[in-house]
């Protein structure tokens, strides 16, 4: 049987978003709740699917649009673009995830020639009737004809400036319908053919343009930006048009159940008296407080609120919806679950669950770890600080919390070649649109003139995560210039610095120091669980939850005593990777060069002797502070050459100073040799790792000895330490059995028990993991090395050199050093895992590489059915409540 394309919205549910889109979807399920939407159908995303593989509509959709048309017709008892009372439709895009103004959407579709003329006399408004075909003839001309947008533009200014006006409500029917002969000039001109005049056409034409948006630059960006998969393809929504600009009783708006950039219940949202579709979204025009429409329409307004309480109750969330008021009757456009900001989402999910909506499990579901970790990051302080010498320059809407300093820029690519070559940059818009999106990516924050809390630059920034202030209406941007003018007078010029508050709006000349979290502060243990901090208790409480569901521990990377207290303050139950090489560095590194110096086995012992007592103190110190609690050291791991001095300055020293006649001293002579002796191409698959351990005899033992005896010391004073042994870059069992060996031997004759592990890091290791684990208690994957060695990317270079061009093709969505490759990568894991339990069935697996705290690698090792993941110390929590959610399931 061949597929279904088309769906009454009757026929769909809020559970076809795969097929119907969420938009469509949606509006399926609020059709079936009795809610007023104008009638319409869905052409699903298979039917996109399939006209992006083929390149046309697959041949059966026609039929199936023409019978739901039909039906269409006559649930409304018109006809598409009748000449006496057309019908008119709006085309609209609808991807499975929300994808703000990144697509295409056209209204008033069914418009020509004849049927202006029939909608005139309908609505008794000559002057509504060509505004419609002007934005339609602009809409169409611009996304399906592919049309400068700009030509149309330029008319319609053109038309204002000699009505000596600047507002398009000053254009009467004649300006409007002047304007209509002269935009379909410019189509003809520009396409090489007239405007089509053939509703079905149209009809036919601005969906192929809507499937075709799917590919569009800015939508490629996106998916990119928010990970959404590219094989998806849009559903589009066809709905019969109802109108905003039928004069001072329409409107349009968007409403959210509570506020999203706070979670507060209440009214929230932004209404624009006798005006069109797109226009409040756009933020081109400046719009009223939702609040303020019981004063315009107290009907309206009541069935709204009435509504809101319905939706909220069904979709049991916040939603966000877009409405219309025709006449004083009421539509819903579109409702969907709504965006908010990090904050919001913790606050919301607490509060329906003290609602009684939903439960812990649920609301744990509808947070997540990126939101999380957005809210670890510093904010503005307050102004009571002594120092603070900060020059308020204006204030607008805090669309988007945290706080960003950087040079003020104008445009997007000013942005993107600044903050590339490394500066922080605020971009100040009068209003963002959709091509602004590269420059949003790369700014630390976004400024805007105009436009409100569900503005394009709002809704993308919280979507992002990125610090906004938008409507700052009181500073007057000149886009032209090149600068912010206050109204005090101060003028900002293109690279002065600003800094924003996306939470209160203010903006601020200059640079203001920034400080930290609330949110670390409670990790860090300085900031009670307050009664009033409801963000800091919903946070503690979703995380108490996450912890008593996950099967995974949650361990830190830590390589001091500082970090490793932190990590556990921050909840880590044990440290998962204490790298050792920082402690061979700064003064160390004259001990490390007597080590590679040494001539002879006395020599060397005496290097080693002169190490030993240090890395026991470093030992003491971080075993101390993970009392009880398991820490996993790893043994030396980098090549030796990166303690010794740089060829190229060392030999240029000792050539200096034989050329001017300087004595050499002999051991910088020495030093010469051995690092030329050293010297390797490929340093990071060269002498380091466990090989180093074997060809330095001794290099290891010293290290476990001061281990064991760190330990010793600690059990004297009554402590328990629980030091476990971990040796990097292990390829076949036969090394770490020489290692082990040695170990062993140490650790009985200290008297202390530890258990002695590998680190996964060589894919030869992973194959080979049913022996490995002959010779292992554990296995620590480190999946950065991994990731390096599989794909012979060498992570030092790969991501600054030719990663960008790799996401531009799409080989990959996201950089798989930071997002773990489970295809690839995650299959050794994976085998390694098998053979490693079949071998020893009690096998204590776990991982060290960066991927163990990001939010979506952590959910592939659970799946994977590891013990523990590990990673730095903010990042902690993190994944203590991606492992939650992992554990839920879904
Ligand atoms: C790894 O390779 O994943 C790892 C944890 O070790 P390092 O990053 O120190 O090489
Ligand atoms: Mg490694």
């Amino acid at each position: 049987m061949s597929l279904k394309y088309v769906y009454a919205f009757a026929e769909g549910s809020r559970d076809m978003k795969d097929l119907l889109g969420g938009k469509g979807a949606n509006l399926a399920e609020i059709t079936n709740l009795g809610l007023p939407v104008p009638p319409g159908f869905v052409i699903t995303t298979q039917a996109c699917q399939a006209y992006l593989a083929d390149g046309v509509v697959p041949p059966e959709l026609a039929a199936e649009v023409t019978e739901h048309l039909l039906a269409l017709e006559q649930a409304m008892g018109k006809r598409l673009g009748d000449a006496e009372d057309p019908l008119l439709v709006s085309v609209r895009s609808g991807a499975k995830f929300s994808m703000p103004g990144m697509m295409d959407t056209v209204l008033n579709i069914g418009l020509n020639d004849a049927s202006v003329l029939g909608l005139a006399r309908q609505a008794g408004d000559d002057r509504f009737a060509w505004d419609s075909y002007r934005r339609l003839l602009q809409m169409f001309g611009k996304t399906v004809l592919g049309v400068d947008g700009e030509l149309f533009e330029a008319e319609l200014d053109r038309a204002k400036k000699a009505k000596g006006t600047r507002s398009d409500l000053d254009l009467d029917a004649a300006d409007l319908q002047a304007v209509v002969g002269v935009f379909r000039q410019i189509v003809q001109q520009e396409t090489g053919r007239p405007f089509p005049q053939d509703p079905r056409e149209q009809m036919d034409l601005a969906t192929a343009a809507v499937f075709d948006s799917w590919n569009g630059e800015r939508a490629r960006l996106y998916r990119r930006q928010e990970r959404i998969p590219a094989d998806l393809g849009t559903a589009v929504n066809v709905c019969s048009m109802v109108f905003g600009n039928l004069g001072p009783t329409s409107g349009t708006g968007v409403a959210f159940t509570r506020d999203p950039s706070s979670g507060a219940p209440g009214v929230y949202g932004d209404y624009l008296v006798n005006a069109q579709g797109e226009d409040v979204v756009a933020g081109i025009r400046n719009t009223l407080p939702l609040a303020e429409l019981e004063q315009v329409d107290a009907a309206s307004y009541a069935q709204l609120t009435q509504i809101m309480t319905t939706l909220e109750n069904h979709f049991r969330d916040l939603c966000d919806i877009e409405f219309t008021i025709e006449r004083g009757h009421l539509w819903m456009l579109q409702t969907r679950v709504g965006k908010r900001t990090a904050g919001a989402a913790f606050r919301i999910a607490t509060q329906f669950v003290d609602e009684g909506l939903i439960d812990l499990d649920e609301a744990l579901r509808r947070v997540t770890g990126a939101q999380l970790a957005r809210l670890m990051f510093p904010a503005f302080g307050s102004t009571d600080d002594h120092d603070d010498t900060r020059v308020e320059l204006g204030r607008g809407m805090g669309a988007s919390p945290g706080a960003a300093v950087g040079k003020a820029v104008f445009d997007s690519h000013t942005a993107v070649t600044w903050a590339a070559r490394g500066e922080d940059v605020v971009l100040v818009r009068r209003e963002t649109t959709p091509d602004d999106l590269a420059g949003m990516i790369a700014a630390q924050g976004i400024l805007t003139s105009r436009g409100g809390k569900t503005s394009h630059a709002a809704v993308v920034a919280r979507g992002m995560g990125k610090t906004c202030v938008c409507g700052a209406e009181d500073l007057d941007v000149d886009l032209e210039e090149r600068t912010l003018t206050a109204p005090d007078g101060t003028v900002v010029r293109e690279g002065d610095v600003l800094s924003i508050d996306g939470t209160s709006g203010v903006v601020y000349l200059g640079e203001v120091a920034v400080h930290p979290s609330p949110v670390v502060e409670f990790f860090e243990g300085s900031h009670p669980v307050a009664e009033d901090d409801d963000l800091v208790q919903a946070i503690a409480r979703l995380l108490q939850h996450a912890d008593s569901l996950r099967r995974l521990g949650v361990r830190g990377n830590a390589d001091n005593a500082q970090d490793a207290a932190r990590a556990r303050r921050f909840g880590a139950s044990g440290i998962g990777l204490c790298r050792t090489e920082h402690m061979f560095l700064g003064d160390r590194r004259q001990l490390v060069e007597d080590l590679v110096l040494a001539e002879g086995h006395d020599e060397q012992q005496a290097a080693l002797a002169a190490l030993l007592p240090l890395q026991r103190e470093d030992f003491t110190g971080i075993l101390r502070e993970m009392d009880g609690l398991p820490v996993t050291v790893r043994l030396l791991d980098p090549p030796l050459h990166e303690f010794l001095p740089d060829l190229t300055e060392l030999s240029v020293e000792i050539a200096v100073a034989e050329a001017t006649g300087v004595a050499v001293d002999p051991r910088q002579s020495a030093l010469l040799d051995a690092v030329r002796r050293l010297h390797e191409s490929n340093p990071m698959i060269g002498l380091r790792g466990v090989r180093l351990g074997l060809v330095i005899p001794g290099l290891f033992g010293m290290q476990v000895r001061a281990l064991a005896e760190a330990a010793l010391a600690l059990r004297q004073e009554g402590l328990d330490p629980r030091p476990e042994v971990m040796v990097p870059l292990v390829g076949a069992v036969q090394e770490l059995e020489v290692v082990r060996e040695e170990c062993t031997a140490i650790l009985a004759e200290v008297g202390v028990a530890a258990l002695i592990g590998t680190m996964i890091e060589v894919p030869r290791a992973a194959l080979t993991a049913a022996s490995v684990a002959e010779a292992a208690d554990f296995f620590s994957f480190g999946t950065n090395d991994l990731t390096q060695m599989s794909w012979g990317f060498s992570r030092d270079d790969v991501e600054a050199s030719f990663f960008t061009r790799y996401l531009d093709l799409g080989i990959f969505g996201v950089s798989p050093f930071e997002s773990l490759d489970r295809e690839g990568v995650g299959r050794l894991v994976r085998i390694a895992v098998e053979e490693g339990r079949r071998t020893k069935p009690g096998l204590h697996l776990g991982v060290c590489g960066e991927h163990g705290g990001d939010p979506e690698s952590v959910h592939f090792f659970h799946d994977v059915g590891l013990d523990y993941v590990s990673c730095s110390p903010f990042r902690v929590p993190v994944a203590r409540l991606e492992a939650g959610r992992a554990a839920l399931g879904d």
